[in-house]
């Protein structure tokens, strides 16, 4: 039986930074995941990450490492409306930063957290037990098949957490009806480090900058739609979709051409409770799920783990990793920015995809008049910011 401090279950970005964090922090570490087969292939989604994200992965020594053509950094954000002329716009040089985001090459990501986490020898990675049955009631027999105790197990599940049932976690989840359909696209113009957004009612359409597979002229695709929209879609021709896709941008970036496979994820937003008890903690999607319309749940799940990493640095030397009361910490720091985001993400899509004219007009004007608000826009960006 090995003894660690803390064992993290998951490894996807939140618990490979998570591992990291705490290992710098001077902890040992127990990191499990599923095995490989488990998994899906390359992932061909992007990231848009805030400044916060940035700093932590910059701490954490991933950031430097990303190779060049993995980050590209967002000078300007167009968000269109579906009337013609509602928009709204931020430019970094307005908002006084270097960059509003940085789209980060998903895959990438994680072959860096990979490789930075072969070089922490605190951080022990643990195999998955494979022969223990999957559900709820033989976790905990399923904890012990690991060969680690720990003080602290940070589920970092994902939003399919098998683990938190066992700890009498309740999930609410609504289903948004609708799919992602996330590729990789190169354009016929350079992307200037422009990151645009379609509300086209109901789908939301987004165009993220990217420097890879060709520079300047590369871009991650979002776009979310309805269930049986988005299986149209995904069923179409590459042709008949790139066509598609070029009707919905209203050709404002050109040509454009898959250069990946379309992939789909199905939308929920999600609320675990509670987040914590005596000896465990959530972090990231397996805590909270968003939709991905503003680009925020790894930003949520990356600034759990600052947190958290916090909390566990500043205890008092008498108080155990464990201690529902130091872990509830974290939660109240958390607590109120994840509600915040995901108000704000439910309700835009909400107010983007109602038929009413009269709303329509409403959203349409709102965000011209936003537009013309700077200091507004300098408080939504913050908050983007500092998820
Ligand atoms: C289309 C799309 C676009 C997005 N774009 C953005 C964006 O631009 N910016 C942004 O910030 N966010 C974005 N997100 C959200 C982001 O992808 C997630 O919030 C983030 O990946 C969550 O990370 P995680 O580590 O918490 O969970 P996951 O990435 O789901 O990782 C969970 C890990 O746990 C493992 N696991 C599962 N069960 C077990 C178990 N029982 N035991 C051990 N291990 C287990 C899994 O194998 C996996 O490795 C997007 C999401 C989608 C769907």
């Amino acid at each position: 039986m090995q003894n660690v401090d803390v064992l993290v279950r998951g490894a996807g970005a939140v618990g490979q930074c998570l591992a990291l964090a705490l290992a710098r922090d001077g902890l040992r570490v127990a990191l499990c995941d599923e095995p490989a087969a488990a998994k899906h292939g390359d992932d061909v989604r992007a990231y848009a990450l805030n400044a916060a994200s940035a700093e932590l992965l910059r701490e954490l020594k991933v950031w430097q490492a990303l190779p060049p053509s993995a980050v590209t950094a967002v000078h300007e954000m167009r968000v269109h409306g579906d009337a013609p002329g509602a928009r709204l716009e931020f430019s970094a040089w307005q908002q006084h930063v270097d960059a509003l985001a940085w789209i980060v090459d998903a895959q990438a990501l994680h072959e860096q957290l990979e490789a930075a986490l072969r070089f922490a020898p605190q951080v022990l990675r643990t195999p998955f037990d494979v022969q223990a049955p999957l559900t709820a009631p033989d976790v905990k027999a399923r904890l012990t098949a690991l060969d680690v105790k720990a003080p602290l197990t940070a589920l970092c599940e994902g939003k399919n957490s098998a683990t938190r049932a066992a700890f009498g976690v309740r999930v609410e989840r609504s289903d948004f009806g609708q799919k992602a359909i996330a590729a990789r696209l190169t354009a016929s113009r350079n992307h200037q480090n422009v990151a645009r957004q379609w509300f086209r009612s109901p789908d939301v359409l987004a165009l993220l900058p990217l420097d890879a597979p060709q520079a300047s002229m590369s871009y991650a695709l979002v776009w979310s739609c309805p269930t049986a929209r988005a299986d149209e879609l995904l069923h179409l021709s590459e042709r008949e979709f790139e066509l598609e896709l070029m009707q919905a941008s209203g050709a404002a970036v050109g040509e454009l051409q898959l250069c990946s496979p379309r992939m789909a994820w199905p939308l929920v937003q999600m609320n675990a409770q509670p987040w914590c008890g005596p000896g465990w903690v959530l972090l990231g999607d397996a805590a909270h799920v968003v939709h991905p319309l503003a680009g925020q749940g790894l930003n949520l799940g990356l600034a759990d783990v600052a947190a958290l990493s916090q909390v566990l640095a500043q205890r008092e030397p008498w108080r155990g990793l464990g201690d529902e009361r130091l872990l509830r910490r974290y939660v109240r720091n958390r607590a109120a920015p994840t509600w915040a985001m995901s108000q704000l993400t439910g309700g835009l899509l909400q107010l983007f995809s109602h038929p009413a004219p009269a709303v329509r007009e409403l959203r349409n004007r709102g965000l011209t008049l936003v537009n013309h608000l700077p200091p507004l826009k300098r408080w939504l960006n913050a908050r983007a910011t500092h998820s």
